[in-house]
């Protein structure tokens, strides 16, 4: 017997409909971050509940909807951004279907809270199936728009059944974000789960391409890569980028592609890459890329479904042939080079590598041109020239107190950026460490723990191939990076920001100017902080810095005894056997110090590597003897979260740049190729208190930041200067 036919109820058609378009979570936050570049927004923040089945919100500050909008922006084929067809071939903006809002409100429970620059209040609009519940009601609300997305696929049960758990839904949500994050950098996107007070996700609006790669799949891979860009007339593309150089491989290639500024897929460009590293990556390896194509809007496609991402364009192969070509001639130049990129590992070594470090941050910026009549003096992101001139004349070494014979030879683990770059989560709760160790005395017996790799079959999710840092789970670790953002004082970090370097005083002390006010900063202080932000929130995962030959702890712990700082008196017990316990008690806890610090500490008690907390910043080995008597005095061992702090602290103390430098050192200094303090200061701290750090409102009461002048015509006095 036949089925009768009928027509189906629109709202179910609308729904089928919908599904096809929004598949999951992920892309329908693709959609709409989309929606919020479109309204120039500089500030995307996005909060999910339950991997985003139970709630998606985005916050911009972009133009907002005008409130005659808000009664059509979720019927389909509405948009604001198309009138002709004949637009559709000049289209610059991602969205022009007018689908996406449409499609979301007939799959989930949609509100809008969204204001204009002249609009005189906010508007909330609740939607249900593309249509307004009620007419759009007045409140309070900054410029910008704000979306909450509720019970995704609350009507298509199937749907909700073909998605993975929320977890697996919510590190897409991840992915997509720290793509565009990468893309539009200079643009602060942030992801967090609802509840957390530490994002997941989170780039600064002042930040490069290659701090937004640091950021999202560590530093491992940031610094492996080199800038790429080319532009063919004929073939009416254009093509920026970064490629990680031969030093670098992963297992699984990443390529992240933006064409037209919209996150895609071309395997047959993938393929064509892959190709040309053939040559340079050992077998099985492959590169890590990211790739911004620019192509003439009547050559692509515009048209495609939103959700194939996979895309085509006339000339392909040709254009794919052209950045074939670049792509090789990049790799040459990096492969005559190889040796020096090794050594961008390797303190004060990397005069070349500098250079091109250098002048790859700063044409990050991809998008942001600035024209003449736009320069002032004073612009804060403008680099000065000497940043490109590191003062490296010969190779110089990370030399410890306790062996000055030693020739001074620094090295670094070859495979380093192997090490961190794939990496299993540390499981959740608190560490093992201290719960195989309860006290001192416990002789722990435990093999060194092996880094664990993750299983390549374990799903074909790019994501769990891609080199990124290792999610660190512990409780005392998120509890301490949650403290910084509370502590942190905003108006300072706007200052350190956006401020202009003057020079130093001293290593202690360096003045800066924020808008007509002069500043003198405690260099030694932010430093500190500084390294104790990067100790805690690059936990378990930094690079690592080699001693030029082992240090013996023995030998260091006694150097200290002999300094006066250290307080010892006769009543402590003879300094030998204090040494000896110190030697043994960090032996003991060398699983911990390497796994969690990347501190080596070997079987006959030598102290080897040391973390890398910045690149083209090595500690003063002077600090070395104090830290390691003090790693042993003053940390708080007993309890898991005190001794991470405790050590961070004690760290820290130790990388801040303090030494007051005599003629003698400075003349040593550049003997030995170091570069000297001052270019320190300026270009690797202070580069770094603009982006990473995140300053304690203390700093505002304690001295460590005073303003001393506040002319309107400062600017014009240095100028003069
Ligand atoms: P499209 O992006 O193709 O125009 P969408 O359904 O994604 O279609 O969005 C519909 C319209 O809603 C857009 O054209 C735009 O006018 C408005 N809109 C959506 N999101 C935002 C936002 N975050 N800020 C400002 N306007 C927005
Ligand atoms: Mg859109």
């Amino acid at each position: 017997m036949a089925g009768v036919i009928r027509r189906l109820d629109e709202t179910v058609v609308n729904r089928i409909a919908a599904g096809e378009v929004i598949q999951r979570p992920a892309n329908a936050i693709k959609e709409m971050i989309e929606n919020c570049l479109d309204a120039k927004s500089t500030n995307i923040q996005v909060t999910v509940k339950d991997g985003g089945l139970k709630l998606i919100q985005i916050q911009d500050n972009g133009t907002g909807i005008r409130k005659e909008d808000l009664e059509i922006v979720c019927e389909r084929f509405t948009t604001s951004k198309l009138q002709t067809f004949e637009d559709l071939t000049s289209i610059s903006t991602y969205g022009f279907r007018g689908e996406a809002l449409a499609s979301i409100s007939h799959v989930a429970h949609v509100t809008i809270t969204t204001k204009t620059a002249d609009g005189k209040c906010a508007y909330r609009a609740s939607y249900c199936d593309g249509k307004l519940k009620a007419p759009p009601k007045p409140c309070a609300g900054n410029q910008g728009t704000l979306i909450s997305v509720e019970d995704l696929f609350y009507n298509v049960p199937t749907r909700r059944k073909a998605l993975k758990s929320p977890s697996e839904e919510y590190s897409r949500i991840v992915e997509v974000m720290s793509r565009y994050a990468i893309h539009n950098s200079g643009k602060s996107f942030t992801v967090k789960k609802q509840g957390e007070m530490v994002a997941d996700v989170k780039t600064l609006p002042n930040a490069s391409v290659l701090d937004n790669v640091r950021v999202v799949f560590g530093v491992a891979v940031s610094r492996e890569m080199i800038e790429v860009g080319c532009e063919d007339q004929k073939l009416a593309f254009k093509l920026q980028g970064y490629i990680s150089n031969a030093n670098y491989s992963v297992k699984k290639c990443i390529l992240i592609l933006f064409i037209n500024h919209r996150l895609v897929e071309s395997s047959a460009l993938k393929k064509a890459i892959e190709t040309v590293y053939t040559a340079y990556l050992p077998k099985n390896t492959h590169p890590f890329l990211y790739l911004s194509l620019e192509i003439a809007p009547h050559n692509i496609d515009v048209n495609v479904h939103p959700t194939k991402h996979e895309v085509h364009f006339l000339h392909e192969d040709c254009i794919i042939e052209s950045i074939q070509k670049h792509i090789e001639s990049k790799l040459l130049g990096s492969n005559s080079s190889r040796t020096y990129f090794t050594q961008t590992l390797l303190p004060g070594l990397s005069a070349s590598v500098s250079d091109v470090k250098a002048s790859n941050s700063s044409s990050a910026d991809p998008g942001e041109r600035v024209y003449a009549h736009q320069m002032v003096r004073t612009d804060s992101k403008a680099q000065k020239l000497d940043a490109f001139l590191q003062p490296v004349s010969k190779p110089s070494s990370v030399t410890t107190p306790a062996s000055p014979a030693a020739p001074a030879q620094a090295a670094t683990e070859p495979d380093d950026a192997e090490m961190l770059e794939v990496m299993d989560d540390v499981e959740g709760g608190t560490s093992k460490d201290f719960q195989i160790d309860s006290g001192p005395n416990l002789q722990s017996e435990t093999p060194p723990r092996k880094r664990p790799h993750v299983d390549e079959d374990k799903d074909d999710l790019t994501a769990a191939c891609t080199p990124r840092r290792r999610v660190i789970k512990l409780t005392s670790v998120k509890e301490l990076r949650n403290e910084i953002p509370e502590q942190t004082h905003k108006g300072l970090q706007e200052m350190l920001q956006n401020h202009s370097f003057v020079g130093c005083v001293n290593p202690q002390w360096s003045l800066v100017q924020h808008h007509t006010k002069l500043y003198l900063l405690n260099t030694t202080k932010l430093s500190q902080e500084l390294f104790y932000q990067i100790l805690i929130y690059d936990f378990g995962n930094f690079g690592v810095l080699r001693l030029s030959s082992p240090a013996p702890l023995y030998d260091l712990a006694m150097l200290a005894l002999d300094s006066e700082e250290s307080g010892w008196t006769e009543e402590d017990g003879p300094k030998e056997g204090l040494a000896q316990y110190i030697v043994d008690f960090l032996k003991k806890k060398s699983e911990m110090l390497e796994d969690y610090f990347s501190m080596e500490v070997d079987e006959e008690g030598n102290l080897n590597t040391l973390p890398l907390l910045l690149d083209n910043y090595t500690p003063a080995m002077e600090g070395l003897p104090l830290f390691i008597l003090r790693l042993a005095t003053e940390v708080n061992w007993d309890t898991e979260k005190e001794c991470f702090r405790d050590f961070c602290k004690e760290c820290s103390h130790f990388y801040s740049i303090r030494k007051l430098y005599t003629l003698e050192a400075e003349a040593a200094d550049s003997l030995s190729g170091e570069p000297n303090w001052q270019w320190k200061v300026e270009h690797v701290l202070f580069k770094a208190f603009r982006s990473l750090l995140s300053p304690p409102k203390h700093f505002s009461e304690d001295g460590c930041i005073l303003q001393i002048a506040n002319l309107p015509d400062l600017y014009k006095v240095f100028e003069r200067c």
